[in-house]
């Protein structure tokens, strides 16, 4: 690193700081450790003469050995303070008037008795001279060594790293940590089966460059782990690290930004150098967000230059990066939709793992991967801690277990027991329901008949698409790739019949609320939104109306320049298009309502299965489509011919 800027003045608040600095971090303590010491010495000295003005005068040991030696005492007293000393021929003889220390002498009481002086009290034992010196120097030595000790723990914990094996790099402020070793592995992360098989070819590919490099496979740079905290991203980089066997390089989005001005573009690069030459190995970019905010909005607060460099020494970085070299990038956000765009292109972050709340097969997993580590008591039944934890992530059962066990040892038990796994739940989650994180049992219920209805309502009608996945467990905005609410140009011809089964099943959500409940919740607003921005379409684009026929009233601009699409026509034609669009969500949202009506029977079975288990696969799915619904009930004729007459 012999680019000026880290030789400029600036940096130098850093090597004060630095850890690594050989020279620094010796001598202070030192210096206050013998300030401190000299500091106790002279209070515990002191202190007697200072809360005696009236008493006895002080004198040195030596002195009272003279006086001794010279006949000169009368009267001899060890007392709790010192060694009291009344003289020969002083004024008051029941009080003595000099006082001096104890110093650890053999021979003192041989020597004042041998000077035929009375001696009183109790003899001094050497061993409260040796406490004496243990307290004053030995003991704030000591607790200083523990508190620095404990000072460069807690700051080397900051920096990023967690169990034991560990070199610094970077001569920038050793901020940047490698393990050669993570020790965890996928077994490790329970559930998210998803995020894993997306992440075990990285794996494959850091055990075997071999087999990509020969083909000419290129893979990603670098892959985004996106889901809410605590469900397992920083753990799933590690296990990848762990499975691949490399070692990993960490550092959070927020260290790059922190403390010293002008720093972040540097450590990037030192980063990576230092990556670059220990590949094959994983680079971990965690909370990227704080470093890769949208410029854009950044902006609003005034903007951050350091953050801006850091970001695009990041980019830079990553573009000129030779990804067969065998170091991958991973990083990790919750926050995907503040991410600047330029991180996501081609080539940099292109390839997204959602890591999702786990559903209740999820949940139960984590608890049995945490439970391995605590005595749990052979009636400990996980799965209804799993059950009653709709929304929990990982972290939050993690927790549930420790606490746990801490609550079976404050009751003495050797096991935990269901009771301790009870009161662990309700302490950790307690005020996580009202917060919305979790869902209620009633608010489970709604939600698993909205998803079916949308199922439903999707499967009985031919024109619609295929349902994959159904399930409870709230996602991550933004984890599901970009949405595209106004059908574009790359998705296949859609007919006519097409679109309106889309709006008929996007409305059947509100549908089966509004059937069983008779409820109408918030959940439905995105549903709501995309059923009018495709009969919007429908009616101004694609010339799917009776009432215009094929007028094009809208042009869409490019979409990549943003904007509004261009009206072309008057107020009036105006109000009827927003005419025609209502008819049209009328008219599908009464056919999902009447679809589920004849199916109710079925409704309430697949929302019962999908309340107990939280998701279904397309085949759970469909099974259960073919017992409670039945092929034969379907809705064949198409959809809308009511519509848009
Ligand atoms: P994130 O980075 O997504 O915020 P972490 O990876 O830091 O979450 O998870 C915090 C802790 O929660 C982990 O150290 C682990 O103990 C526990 N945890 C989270 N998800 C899982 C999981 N899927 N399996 C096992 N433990 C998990
Ligand atoms: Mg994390
Ligand atoms: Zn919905």
């Amino acid at each position: 690193m012999n680019d000026p800027r880290n030789s400029g003045p600036q940096n130098n608040p850093n090597n004060q700081n630095n850890p690594n600095n050989p020279r620094r971090p010796q001598r202070s303590p030192v210096f206050l450790i013998v300030l401190l010491c000299l500091l106790a010495l002279f209070l515990i000295q002191g202190l007697p003469a200072l809360f005696s003005q009236d008493g006895p005068d002080t004198i040195t040991y030596s002195e009272f050995l003279q006086k001794l030696d010279a006949g000169e005492l009368e009267k001899v007293y060890f007392g709790a303070t010192g060694i009291l000393i009344t003289a020969k021929g002083q004024e008051d003889p029941e009080v003595p008037s000099l006082v001096t220390g104890y110093v650890g002498d053999d021979g003192l009481v041989e020597r004042i008795e041998g000077a035929g002086v009375k001696l009183e009290g109790e003899i001094p034992q050497q061993m409260s001279t040796f406490l004496e010196i243990l307290l004053t120097v030995v003991l704030p030595l000591l607790l200083m060594v523990v508190f620095f000790i404990f000072i460069s723990r807690s700051m080397s914990k900051r920096m990023g790293s967690g169990g034991g094996g560990f070199m610094s790099f970077g001569k920038n402020g050793g901020k940047i940590y490698a393990e050669t070793e993570t020790g965890k592995t996928f077994a490790d992360v329970a559930g998210q089966d998803e995020a894993k098989d997306s992440l075990r070819e990285i794996v494959d590919f850091l055990n075997r460059p071999q087999k990509y490099t020969d083909i000419g496979a290129k893979l990603p740079k670098g892959a985004l782990l996106v889901g809410p905290p605590g469900t397992g991203k920083t753990l799933l980089a590690r296990a990848v690290a762990g499975e691949a066997k490399v070692p990993f390089f960490s550092l959070s989005g927020s260290a790059f930004v922190e403390m010293f001005v002008g720093m972040g573009a540097s450590r990037v690069r030192d980063l990576f150098k230092q990556a670059e030459q220990r590949a094959p190995c994983i680079v971990f970019i965690d909370e990227i967000d704080a470093v890769g905010k949208s410029r854009e909005t950044a902006h609003s607060l005034g903007g951050n230059d350091e953050r801006e460099q850091t970001l695009n020494q990041l980019l830079g970085e990553m573009d000129g990066f030779d990804p067969s070299k065998g170091v991958v990038i991973l990083a990790a956000t919750n926050r995907p939709d503040v991410l600047d765009k330029a991180l996501l292109r081609p080539g940099r972050f292109d390839r997204r793992i959602p890591v999702e709340r786990p559903d209740l097969a999820g949940r139960l997993a984590v608890l049995q991967v945490h439970a391995k580590d605590v005595r749990m008591s052979g009636s400990v039944d996980l799965s209804a801690i799993a059950k009653a934890t709709p929304g929990a992530v990982g972290a939050d059962l993690a927790n549930i277990i420790n606490e746990s066990a801490l609550c079976a040892v404050r009751a003495g038990r050797r096991a935990v027991e269901q009771a301790d796994l009870q009161e662990a739940l309700e302490t950790t989650l307690a005020g996580q329901e009202k917060k919305g994180k979790l869902l209620s049992a009633r608010e489970k219920k709604i939600v698993a008949y909205h998803e079916t209805g949308h199922a439903l309502v999707a499967t009985c009608l031919p024109d619609a698409e295929k349902v994959h996945k159904v399930t409870i467990v709230p996602r991550t905005k933004g984890s599901l790739g970009y949405t595209m609410h106004v059908p574009d140009e790359e998705k296949s011809l859609a007919t006519k019949g097409e679109a309106l089964a889309e709006i008929t099943s996007l409305l059947a959500g509100r549908s089966a609320e509004e059937l069983v409940f008779d409820v109408q919740t918030t959940g439905a607003s995105n549903d709501i939104e995309r059923a009018t921005q495709m009969a919007r379409a429908m009616v101004t684009q694609y010339g799917m109306s009776d009432a215009f026929d094929m007028v094009q009233l809208e042009s869409l601009q490019n979409p990549y320049l943003g904007g509004m699409p261009l009206r072309n026509h008057s107020e009036t034609t105006a109000a009827r298009v927003d005419e025609e669009v209502g008819r049209i969500i009328r008219s599908c949202h009464k056919q999902a309502t009447e679809i589920l009506t004849l199916h109710r029977a079925g409704l309430d079975a697949i929302a019962a299965v999908l309340i107990e288990r939280e998701s279904l696969d397309t085949e759970t799915f469909h099974r259960l489509f073919q017992t409670h619904v039945g092929e034969e009930k379907q809705i064949t004729d198409a959809p809308g011919e009511t519509a848009a007459e």
